[in-house]
Formats: structure tokens, C-alpha cells, sequence
């Protein structure tokens, strides 16, 4: 995790969010290519969820709901955690984690000596148990309190009870109390999807492990909703659905590169699930720190419509007209993270290898993820022509791609840069390409495949159909083998 972090800091992907002024707790801010990553994670999941399916529409609603919102849907209520506190040094822990903490202990057996026990064990000296704070060894503990997970804020001027609302804990309400104005506006037929990407916002009071938990983050949601009284292959809908989304959203993250090895379904057991869920399997990636959740996958049946028809008086049913009669439909919901994603594609796509002797880092992002797509490298900075070229280039492949220039080292140090923030592809211009001496250029460039660092000339003119070819998929040995192999450079 350390090399992770510290690439991204490098390179500009993930900082640490205020970090001049000692950091915020667990807020992390995307630089200019993590910026890149996340927008082509949530691009392509919004592109493969909604735009090509026909079942699927989406909307973007707002951070503050109304506070019955949250009344309704129960996390006023029960999205909290059992929380003690120190009297002493005042710091607040989760009641069921203080047990698994190392704790400090100054031992009475050894003239007050401090020591740190391991988690769960008595004193080796006086066999004393953990009674006062872990973490300063001094105070007393306070009972446990219930905390809610929700960031509280006010709306409009005053600071009073009456104003008090919540920044969204989750992006799925916002798709069940719209139900009713998207179903009419767009003249629905069940089953069909209300997708939703945006921020959502819990006061975790132990996040960590770098952007996998963090108290402000990105979500990409779908609440899929299936009429309970049909059947599929003489199944219940919505199991049949439940099932399906399992296998589409684990295909999705094998498509961009996420190896099968390092995924894995877990379902959820029976005393783990929600009281409404009628069942959930999460998708468990390897992450760093060892089989963590990546997204989940929840049939949460019909219990948020009809809560929020209860808590609203209003009526969000489905009229089947097959059976002339209402409905309430079920819902399946995929949900998932982007920044746990991000990290998921980060972490497998990372790579040392050895190339002639010398460590290489690449990062094997799947092209439509890389944040540059390609980067335009002179050969020579101090030949104008080479540079005029390359600008040329740039400015070309831009108008359909993220590319890069870059002339502040040796190409070989060019190269490892690129392979470092995952570039698929490079262009190199040379002497060749621009003419030497009196004599005419061949109007060739060089261009490097990342993953194999083989390297082919290709006209200038066919730049663009070429990367529309590779970056849409097409295999670079295909491509290889239409044009001629360029003497490499890489060693240099
Ligand atoms: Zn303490
Ligand atoms: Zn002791």
C-alpha cells in the first residue's frame, strides 16, 4: 500500500486534502491524473450501466434532501455506532474495536513502567486485563453512546433544530423518492434501473487504509426495480435480477483489467443482513490490505418505496396492467465506490519488472482507464522542427484524446515516466521524421506500445485512425504488423 500511496502522491494522483495544513482526517483530493482515472472509472460505468442499456436511465440529485428523507429510509435513527470515550485524553473509539487494540498499560508490578500489551492479552508481568483507554492507559472509559454517522448541517440562516439536515450518507434515496417522476416523466415499464453517481458523506470515526474509507467519497449507484409477482425461467424477478446484476457488475470490473484471481463474491449471512434485505453478496477485491469489499450488491426488496410512501402520504407504486392492479415494486441495488475502484485498478494494474538490468514500474491500466492516452516525446528538444512536429501532434490527437508533451529528459527516462502513470502509447518524433541536412523527412514517427515496449513507424497521417484502432480496443500486435518495427530506443 506504502508504493501505492507514494506513486500517487509522485505523480499526481491522489494528495493528501489540505496537506500544507497538517491534512484533514482521511480527505484526499485527486490531482490532475487521478482527476483523469476517476472521471474515466465513472465514465465508463455510466456509458456500460445506462447509456448502453435500454432498461436504465439516470439522474443527479441534490446532496441535501429533505430531513424526512432520512427518517424514512431509518438512518436518523439506526445509522450509528456504539461509541465510548475517554475522560482522560478525551478520544473516541468504537465499543466493539477497544477490545482488538493494542493497549498501554503502566504496570504496577514494575514500578509504573510503560508497556504496550497485544490486543486481548493480560499484563505478562501482573496478568492485569485492559480496564482504562488503550490509547493513554490512564483514563476511564465512558459508556457507549450511539453516534450517528451523518455530517448534521443547517439550512438557510439560523442555527436551530428546526433547520438542521444531513449531507447524504448514500446516493440511493434520492432514486426511490423520485421513483414517481421518473417512472411518469419517461413512461416507464418494470423492470427497469435509476442510476445515480455523486458524493455522499459519513462521519466514520475510523476510516483509513488511504482512500478505501473515507468520510467524504464517490458513489455509483443503480436501484433496479422488477415487478415482485412476475417470474423469470420460473423464478421470482427479482432473484433472477439479483443474480444477473452479480454477474454483470463482476464482468465489468474484469473488462478494465481487474484479474479474476483477486475477485471474489461473499454473501452476506443471515444475521449480517439488513432487516429489509432479503439477500446481498458483496464483490470482494484483494485489495493491499488483504479481501475487502470493493461493491455490493443488495435485494432490499420493497421496503424503501414503501417507507417513503408512509413517512410522505404520497403513493409510489407501479400500475401492472396485465393484472390491472398495483404493485410496489422490488428493488436490486448495485452499488458501488469510485475511490475504492480507483484503488482496486490501481493496485492490480501495478507492476515492477526488470528491463535490461534496470527496475521498470508500469502501471497495466486498461487503455480506456490510462489518463493519458498518449504522450508526444521529441527525440531531440533542441531541434525546433522535431518540436513543431510534436506541438503539431499534440494538438491533433487532443481533439479526441488526453495526451501528453513532455521534453524534460532523455527519452529513456520519458518512456519510464509514461509506463509509471500507465500511458499506453507514446510518439516519439526524430531526425527522420523531419528531414536532416538539406535532406527530406519521411514524415514517419515512432509510436511504443506500453505492455510490450515494441516500437513500429507509422505515417503521420494514419496517427489518428491508428489510436482510434488501438484505444477502441484493436490489438497492437495487429497494428504492429502493418507497419515496419522501429530500431528500439527504449535502453537509452
Ligand atoms: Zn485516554
Ligand atoms: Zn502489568
Amino acid at each position: 500500500m506504502d508504493v501505492l500511496v507514494s506513486l500517487c502522491k509522485r505523480r499526481g494522483f491522489v494528495f493528501q486534502s489540505s496537506e500544507i495544513y497538517g491534512g484533514t482526517g482521511s480527505c484526499w483530493d485527486y490531482g490532475p491524473l487521478g482527476v483523469e482515472l476517476k472521471n474515466n472509472i465513472k465514465r465508463l460505468w455510466w456509458r456500460d450501466f445506462v447509456q448502453r442499456r435500454p432498461d436504465v436511465v439516470g439522474i443527479d440529485a441534490s446532496i441535501l434532501m429533505h430531513p424526512n428523507v432520512w427518517r424514512a429510509s431509518g438512518h436518523v435513527e439506526n445509522f450509528t455506532d456504539p461509541m465510548v470515550d475517554c475522560r482522560e485524553c478525551k478520544h473516541r473509539f468504537r465499543a466493539d474495536h477497544v477490545d482488538a487494540m493494542p493497549w498501554v498499560h503502566y504496570c504496577a508490578a514494575t514500578k509504573g513502567n510503560k508497556f504496550t500489551v497485544k490486543p486481548g492479552e493480560p499484563c505478562g508481568h501482573c496478568g492485569e486485563r485492559r480496564s482504562l483507554c488503550p490509547q493513554c492507559g490512564k483514563g476511564t472509559l465512558t459508556a457507549p453512546r450511539q453516534f450517528n454517522l451523518m455530517f448534521k448541517t443547517f439550512m438557510g440562516p439560523v442555527e436551530e433544530d428546526a433547520a438542521v439536515t444531513y449531507l447524504r450518507p448514500e446516493t440511493a434515496q434520492a432514486m426511490f423518492v423520485n421513483f414517481d417522476n421518473v417512472l411518469q416523466s419517461m413512461r416507464l415499464k418494470l423492470p427497469f434501473g435509476i442510476a445515480q453517481q455523486g458524493r455522499s458523506f459519513r462521519n466514520e470515526i475510523t476510516p483509513g487504509n488511504f482512500i478505501f474509507r473515507t468520510r467524504e467519497f464517490e458513489q455509483m449507484e443503480l436501484e433496479y426495480f422488477v415487478n415482485p409477482r412476475d417470474t423469470v425461467d420460473g423464478r421470482p424477478a427479482d432473484e433472477h435480477w439479483h443474480d444477473r446484476w452479480i454477474e454483470d457488475c463482476l464482468a465489468w470490473y474484469k473488462r478494465y483489467g481487474l484479474r479474476a484471481e483477486n475477485l471474489q463474491l461473499r454473501e452476506h449471512e443471515k444475521d449480517e443482513l439488513a432487516h429489509y434485505a432479503k439477500r446481498t453478496v458483496d464483490i470482494e477485491y484483494r485489495f493491499p490490505i488483504g479481501w475487502s469489499e470493493l461493491m455490493g450488491i443488495a435485494n432490499r426488496t420493497d421496503y424503501d418505496l414503501k417507507q417513503h410512501a408512509k413517512v410522505s402520504g404520497k403513493s409510489l407504486t407501479y400500475f401492472d396492467e396485465e393484472r390491472k392492479d398495483h404493485v410496489v415494486p422490488f428493488v436490486v441495488e448495485p452499488a458501488a465506490g469510485v475511490d475504492r475502484s480507483l484503488l482496486a485498478f490501481l493496485s492490480d494494474a501495478y507492476q515492477e519488472e526488470e528491463v535490461r538490468g534496470e527496475k521498470r514500474v508500469v502501471l497495466r491500466l486498461h487503455p480506456e482507464l490510462a489518463p493519458v492516452k498518449v504522450a508526444i516525446l521529441p527525440l531531440l528538444k533542441k531541434r525546433d522542427e522535431i518540436v513543431r512536429a510534436c506541438h503539431a501532434i499534440r494538438d491533433e490527437l487532443a481533439r479526441s484524446w488526453s495526451v501528453a508533451y513532455d521534453d524534460t529528459a532523455a527519452i529513456g527516462r520519458l518512456y519510464r515516466r509514461q509506463d509509471e502513470v500507465g500511458t499506453p502509447y507514446c510518439v516519439t518524433v526524430d531526425v527522420q521524421t523531419v528531414g536532416d541536412a538539406g535532406e527530406q523527412g519521411d514524415d514517419r514517427v515512432t509510436i511504443r506500445d506500453r505492455d510490450s515496449m515494441e516500437q513500429v513507424r507509422v505515417p503521420r497521417a494514419e496517427l489518428v485512425p491508428v489510436f482510434r484502432e488501438l484505444l477502441e480496443g484493436g490489438a497492437w500486435k495487429d497494428v504492429a504488423a502493418r507497419f515496419t518495427p522501429a530500431a528500439a530506443k527504449d535502453s537509452a
